[in-house]
């Protein structure tokens, strides 16, 4: 071999290893414009599609949840994963690196749920949580402030995704989030994981969004759920953002029937915030759309269509007057 045919080698040896540690970390289009420009760029580019297609969630589940599209080019909606709640991060998140082969299989990496402990908060002092267990006797699972750990029964929401499940782009909804198995009625199936945010930031965000979908295709993540006294009186007010940063549940579309699904607020002691999580309201069929009422206290004249087929639909979403 002569040496300007190794400094070649070396060249595409070089090209070959930087692209596998710098091309995870594009955005859709960047990479589709960086997999155009050669073969070896082409090669690892389209194993990182496939690997970005293959799990929604990035690694970070206990297992993957596939993206599938029979309707449009669109490959997987790009947006950041969590699988637990986090704090407002700043306007600019910092790219990602998403489907390359590096710490993949290495396993599902469940971070903390809770963001904010109390402190000094007393918990349960079980060896096995069971019905004398004074958390479960208070209705709430165990959490930071418990003896017991992660094994305990009563730690239902904390364990991550136990039900298989696919996203799916339907040619009117968007993408979807969908059974990929049956699933009985009353089980977990995932927390609305995003960003909290304080009522004022949610409002202001909304504002936002609705600037900004006035003018294109986009589909913010924004819930709002409200805990109401007996008295009719709203008593907690929880704010979600899953638009930039979340899990699988910004898949979930509104239904004007409520759906299959219902929405608890799960409290866990020690932990000073609530959690969102969704239980099946009933048996879900496999390949079934998983869906939930976004609510229905105010209508926005200016929401979007409603595209739920439900016998009750009222033809448009239900937006919250912040
Ligand atoms: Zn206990
Ligand atoms: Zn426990
Ligand atoms: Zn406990």
């Amino acid at each position: 071999m002569d040496k300007q045919q190794r400094e070649k080698e070396d060249e595409g040896a070089l090209l070959y290893r930087f692209a596998h540690l710098v091309l995870p970390y594009l955005e859709p289009a960047d990479l589709a414009s960086v997999s155009a420009t050669c073969k070896a760029l082409h090669v690892v580019s389209k194993a990182i599609t496939s690997r970005r297609i293959s799990d929604a969630c990035r690694y970070l589940e206990n297992y993957p949840i596939p993206f599938f599209n029979s309707v449009d080019s669109e490959l997987y909606p790009n947006s950041i994963y969590t699988p637990v709640q986090t704090l407002p991060t700043s306007p600019s998140i910092p790219s990602l690196c998403w489907g390359g082969d590096i710490g993949g299989g290495s396993g599902p990496v469940r971070r903390d749920p809770f963001v904010v402990r109390v402190e000094g908060a007393h918990g349960c002092d079980c060896e096995s949580c069971g019905s004398n267990c004074p958390c479960v006797n208070f209705s709430r699972e165990c959490g930071p402030s418990c003896g017991c750990g992660s094994e305990c029964g009563n730690r239902l929401t904390q364990k991550g995704l136990s039900v298989k499940l696919k996203v799916v782009k339907d040619r009117r909804k968007g993408w979807s989030l969908c059974a990929a198995d049956f699933i009985p009625k009353g089980k977990f199936i995932c927390e609305y994981a995003g960003e909290l945010l304080t009522t004022e930031e949610a409002r202001n965000r909304q504002r936002l969004y609705d600037k900004i979908s006035k003018s294109s295709s986009f589909s913010p993540a924004l819930l709002v759920v409200k805990e109401h006294l007996p008295s009719g009186n709203v008593c907690m007010r929880i704010n979600i953002d899953a638009t930039r940063i979340g899990n699988i549940a910004r898949f979930i579309n509104h239904s004007c029937d409520g759906g299959n699904l219902c929405t608890l607020i799960v409290r866990s002691s020690g932990a000073l915030l609530p959690r969102v999580c969704f239980f099946s309201s009933r048996d879900i069929l496999e390949n079934e759309e998983l869906a939930f009422s976004y609510g229905d206290t105010t209508l926005n004249s200016t929401g979007s269509q409603c595209f739920c087929s439900s016998a009750c639909c009222r033809g448009i979403l239900p937006a919250e007057h912040t």
